[in-house]
């Protein structure tokens, strides 16, 4: 069984009926990036960059995320980056950041908040992205949005670093990257669509959006039985956003781990989600379970689902739509 993934490394992920795909991994370290070309992925829909600024006392030098950004670029010989600022804070605590533990820090200081609470260090970051734009295709990717006003602020710091870059006759990307917003928060993803008309793409990230939705916190193993992304509060927040984009134009990219379930795929792609992102590992398992998968069908499944509003039911709806080799 091995072996029959390995050979479906090099085959696109269509349907059955040739809706394509697209599948990219999400990567946390540069290091992993052998294991992302060999699962055959398209690109990387998630960088998980606050992992650079782990397990360091000090935070990585715009020169040094430059290279390491560069060589990345350079190993995925024109695939696509997509780099998420540092998503630090919470339960990701970097402490060269200086991030302290808040009373609460699933809702604290973090992420695009902690970027620009400390714009010195965001716009550090932004700049080595920048600069590394210039060796191949990379978007930037905001994590933590709350409102359409952060994700201005960012492409404010975004377009003056741009210029300082420019100013220095250092090269960048021509048109620079394409600046989008994570849709994990529950209002973000009810505020779709005001954050369309200022996002140039979307990634949904499915953890925090359920962990948030159902006030579940993904890391305490006391409420995991609880933790559900097919919530039918979760899954019509996802069809708000996915809707939301498709409306504006702009591309969207589920990165949870959802995105990785094959037990999900027909219900992902029949809401209309085109772009997937998961850890490598689960990569050929979706692709195969997406040559199953006839589009027309996994419509229909989407459709029931969202007509259910109990979420046993939606599970069994789910199971029978995978069952059923749709
Ligand atoms: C998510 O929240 O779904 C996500 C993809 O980001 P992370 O798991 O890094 O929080
Ligand atoms: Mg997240």
């Amino acid at each position: 069984a091995r072996r029959a993934l390995a050979r479906l490394r090099d085959v696109p992920a269509e349907t059955r009926d040739g809706t394509r795909i697209l599948l990219q991994a999400n990567m946390e370290l540069p290091a992993e990036v052998a294991a992302v070309l060999e699962s055959g992925a398209e690109g990387i829909g998630l960088l998980r960059s606050e992992f650079m600024y782990m397990n360091r006392e000090d935070v990585p030098s715009e020169d040094e995320q430059y290279h390491l950004l560069r060589e990345l670029i350079e190993r995925l010989g024109g695939r696509r980056l997509t780099v998420r600022t540092f998503d630090a804070g919470g339960d990701k605590l970097a402490p060269a950041l200086g991030c302290s533990i808040g009373p609460n820090p699933a809702l604290g200081l973090r992420a695009i908040r902690l970027g620009l609470a400390r714009p010195e260090l965001l716009e550090t970051q932004l700049s080595a992205i920048l600069r590394a734009s210039a060796h191949g295709p990379v978007r930037i990717l905001i994590p933590m949005v709350a409102t359409v006003e952060e994700l201005r602020a960012a492409r404010k710091m975004m377009d003056s670093a741009l210029a300082r870059l420019i100013a220095a006759g250092l090269p960048v990307s021509d048109p620079p990257p394409p600046l989008g917003a994570m849709i994990e928060i529950p209002g973000a993803a009810l505020a779709a669509d005001s954050l369309a008309a200022e996002a140039d793409f979307f990634a949904i990230g499915t953890n925090d959006l359920t962990q948030y939705t159902l006030a579940i916190d993904r890391s305490d193993e006391a409420v995991a039985h609880l933790f559900n992304p097919l919530h039918p509060a979760v899954l019509r927040l996802i069809q708000f956003a996915a809707d939301a984009a498709a409306k504006a134009g702009i591309p969207l990219c589920v990165c949870g781990e959802m995105a990785g379930d094959p037990r999900y795929t027909a219900l992902l792609l029949g809401l209309g989600i085109r772009d997937l992102s998961m850890s490598t590992n689960n990569l050929p398992m979706v692709k195969q379970r997406i040559h199953e998968i006839d589009q027309g069908a996994a419509e229909l499944c989407a459709r029931a689902v969202m007509a259910e509003s109990d979420s046993a039911r939606i599970s069994a709806l789910v199971d029978s739509c995978h069952a059923d080799g749709r």
